[in-house]
């Protein structure tokens, strides 16, 4: 009999299919089976059947701990960017441009999860700059 189970084997991403590389991403409201995407399908807000963008959901990862739970994906991103626009510190102008979030909050979850995790915001900063550049290539032809 062949026994095929690994308790490493894990399916693909529901998104593209790919294999998953850590860090991916966990739905923690989809269920029973696993609901799993790659960064690349969750930074595009990727969504199916009952899965929505806004779900709650974990960083699958050996390397980094989980990011807190009353942040949604858009969120997320969306203080990412805030960051990069207003600049580092300006946490007035950061939750203004967030809405959801108080100063208090951004800044707090800011520093929790991504002062100390610069890689897995420069992997999401990266993944969205590449996608701005291969959007504004694809714009030209
Ligand atoms: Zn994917
Ligand atoms: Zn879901």
């Amino acid at each position: 009999i062949l026994n095929k189970y690994d308790p490493f084997d894990k399916p693909p991403c529901r998104g593209c299919s790919s294999y998953l590389v850590e860090p991916y991403i966990k739905c923690v409201e989809c269920g029973p089976s696993p609901f799993l995407l790659c960064l690349q399908c969750f930074t595009r807000g990727y969504e199916y059947k009952k899965h929505q963008s806004d779900h709650k959901y974990e960083i699958m990862t050996s390397d980094f701990p989980v990011l807190e739970p009353g942040w949604t994906a858009q969120e997320e991103m969306a203080l990412l960017e805030a960051v990069m626009d207003c600049g580092f510190g300006n946490w007035q102008d950061v939750a203004y441009q967030m809405r959801t979030k108080t100063k208090e909050e951004c800044e707090g979850h800011y520093m929790k999860n991504f002062i100390n995790n610069p890689l897995f915001s420069s992997t999401l900063l990266n993944l969205r700059q590449m996608e701005d550049h291969l959007s504004r290539t694809a714009d030209t032809h």
